[in-house]
């Protein structure tokens, strides 16, 4: 059993929590909204006053906050107070530069740290079948691996600080430029007079196969996983796909790389999330295409 701190119990931490709770560890959390807090208590989260008081006995820190600067606000908090020799990971989401800030301010203290951003969505969450993308010294992933393990699926080192936030924002960034593809061909092959099931039937055994297509398949009835199925709810919603191709567009920019559908996926996004859609699930994009086609 391994004393875990766990501040950010919303959507993501709440569950990732509990599995921990599952495995038989003793997980304190934290989160600034109260009904966050009672959900998490009632899965067998310890529930602290502040970060300071949650990360006090903790040998592990996790955090899954919305943003960079919640998280490096956070750890700002809470490396004062945390143990000697606490290793401490981050699964939120973020920009790369905000994650490498974050292991410079944990190795300051000398502690050990991780950038840890998970694929999968709340239901992998709850059902513990994540994919961990990790960034850090390798010491540090072999310690967290065992932990990360209980709440997911895979678990996978890409390279030093900040390689699992730019592990994350790439793969994010092949899933939202091929979810608009798969969507532009069912609207091209609408006009064209060809019905879904055939078009979908060609594509799922030919070169035009994506995981898009074959998951998360934006028009209804044709695979069971698809919110196109349940009126576009999500799943993974339109706001959350904005915020990974804006963190893409960002590290494209600091990087240098050229990144052209990425740019134009971003804007569509946006334009699709800004017309009252943020909400729905990222596949709903093939409404918005749709709309734009006489
Ligand atoms: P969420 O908004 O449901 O949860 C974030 C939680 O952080 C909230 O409960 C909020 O109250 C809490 N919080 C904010 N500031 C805090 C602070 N200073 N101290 C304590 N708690 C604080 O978001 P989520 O859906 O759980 O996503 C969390 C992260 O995971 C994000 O970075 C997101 O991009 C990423 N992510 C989400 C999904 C998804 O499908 N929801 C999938 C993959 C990755």
């Amino acid at each position: 059993m391994t004393n875990i701190a766990f501040i950010g119990l919303g959507n993501m931490g709440g569950p990732m929590a509990a599995n921990l709770v599952k495995a038989g560890h003793s997980v304190t959390g934290f989160d600034l909204s109260p009904a966050s807090c009672d959900q998490a208590r009632g899965d067998g989260v310890g529930i602290a006053a502040s970060t300071v008081e949650a990360v006090r006995d903790a040998e592990i820190v996790v955090t899954m906050l919305p943003a960079g600067r919640h998280v490096l606000s956070v750890w700002t908090d809470i490396i004062p107070s945390v143990k000697e020799g606490a290793l401490l990971i981050d699964c939120s989401t973020v920009d790369v530069e905000s994650a490498r800030k974050a292991h410079g301010l944990a190795g300051e203290r000398g502690l050990q740290s991780l950038d840890a951003p998970v694929s999968g969505g709340v239901a992998g969450a709850k059902g513990a079948t994540l994919t961990f993308m990790a960034g850090g010294a390798k010491a540090a992933f072999d310690r967290a691996e065992p932990i990360l393990s209980k709440m997911g699926r895979r678990v996978v080192h890409c390279g030093e600080a900040g390689a699992g936030q730019a592990a994350k924002i790439c793969n994010n960034m092949i899933l939202g430029i091929s979810m608009i593809g798969v969507a532009e061909a069912f609207v091209l092959g609408e006009k064209l007079g060809l019905s879904h099931q055939a078009l979908f039937d060609v594509a799922s055994t030919s070169s035009g196969q994506c995981w898009a297509l074959m998951n998360h398949c934006p028009v209804p009835e044709l695979v069971p996983t698809s919110a196109a199925n349940n009126g576009y709810k999500p799943g993974f919603a339109a706001a959350l796909m904005l915020k990974d191709l804006k963190l893409a567009q960002q590290a494209a920019l600091a990087s240098g790389a050229s990144t052209p559908l990425g740019a134009e996926a971003a804007q569509l996004f946006g334009l699709f999330a800004g017309s009252g859609h943020e909400g729905d699930d990222y596949s709903g994009i093939i409404n918005f295409i749709r709309g734009r086609t006489e």
